[in-house]
């Protein structure tokens, strides 16, 4: 079992298998990668962590990047990983058309679909990419059964922040025919030249808790799950938040394969690419002594 200094302990691995993206999103923090390396590890490799890591208690996998899609061996990736309670993945939709159901096949269990507007030229100047094709990727992602999914929408000031209703309205448009799809709402990472942008989402969560007919917290980062008649909306909120720092069972994989200990920190990587066996869990154990909160409440 993984258990860090904080009493934490690793539940969740999140393993970044590109740098490259189909999208240009302006707000893109690159899950804390950013210099891209160029380097990508094999499928062998990626499962190699993958089972060190599930030997060692870990529970649930996410793929993400870059657009995970764009690896064109991505079906053999998720075919080699080891059995978990769940394998997910991030991905922005555009190529789900064509992987969803290969992807099923190979194991994958659900998807978060990144969706920041239902306006489809807004969502053009945001993305750069085309919203018929998310939208349509979300459609064969239900008929794939990759459930549940979840829409991740990144709020931003003065861009979506007045999108908010109509993205629980879409998401509840599934849920009445009986597909489970749960609206995660992301407090925008204020990295440097993004402050203009930042809006507080607990504005908005403060109005759903209001009308929402029940909530639970999830053991992940605490986050707090409302419920507006049957519909699911969940709230991110990192920024500035110890108890989503004292609550994090998360630990990532950066593409070119070293393990990060936080999404904000990048001077603690402990590399692993092409190792196997004890020499692994051995260099496991060290990245995990390496983990503290971010947010602490300290100075
Ligand atoms: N391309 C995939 C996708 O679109 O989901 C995976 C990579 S993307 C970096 C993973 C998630 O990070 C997406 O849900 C995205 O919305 C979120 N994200 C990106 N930049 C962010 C930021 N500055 N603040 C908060 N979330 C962000």
């Amino acid at each position: 079992m993984l258990v860090d200094r904080f009493n934490r302990r690793i539940t969740n691995l999140r393993i970044s298998v590109t740098d490259r993206c189909n999208l240009s999103c302006f707000y893109c923090h690159k899950e804390g990668q950013f210099c891209n390396t160029g380097i990508e590890m094999s499928p062998e490799e990626i499962s190699e962590i993958a089972k060190a890591f599930r030997e060692l208690g870990v529970k649930k996998v996410k793929i993400t990047g870059g657009e995970p899609l764009l690896r064109r061996d991505i079906v053999e990736i998720v075919e080699m990983l080891p059995e978990f309670d769940e394998v997910s993945m991030t991905t922005n939709g555009i190529l789900l058309d064509k992987y969803a159901f290969d992807l099923k096949d190979a194991g994958l269990s659900r998807v978060n679909i990144s969706l920041d507007s239902l306006n489809p030229s807004k969502y053009k100047n945001l993305t750069g990419g085309e919203f018929k094709k998310v939208i349509s990727g979300i459609e064969t992602a239900v008929q794939a059964e990759l459930t549940p999914i979840k829409l991740n929408m990144v709020v931003m000031k003065g861009i979506n922040d007045d999108e908010v209703q109509e993205m629980i309205e879409f998401t509840s448009r599934f849920n009445r025919r009986g597909i489970n799809v749960i609206l995660q709402i992301i407090e925008l990472l204020k990295l440097p030249n993004l402050e203009d942008y930042y809006f507080d989402i607990g504005l908005i969560e403060n109005e759903v808790a209001k009308k929402a007919e029940d909530f639970r917290v999830r053991a992940m980062h605490h986050r707090r799950q409302y419920y507006l008649n049957g519909t699911a909306v969940e709230f991110v909120r990192p920024m500035d938040n110890t108890e989503f720092c004292y609550n994090c069972n998360r630990i990532r994989v950066t593409t070119d394969g070293k393990i990060k200990a936080c999404l904000l920190r990048d001077d603690n990587l402990i590399d692993v690419k092409g190792l196997r066996g004890e020499e692994l869990k051995k260099k496991i154990f060290e990245a995990v002594g390496l983990r503290e909160p971010y947010f602490s409440g300290g100075d």
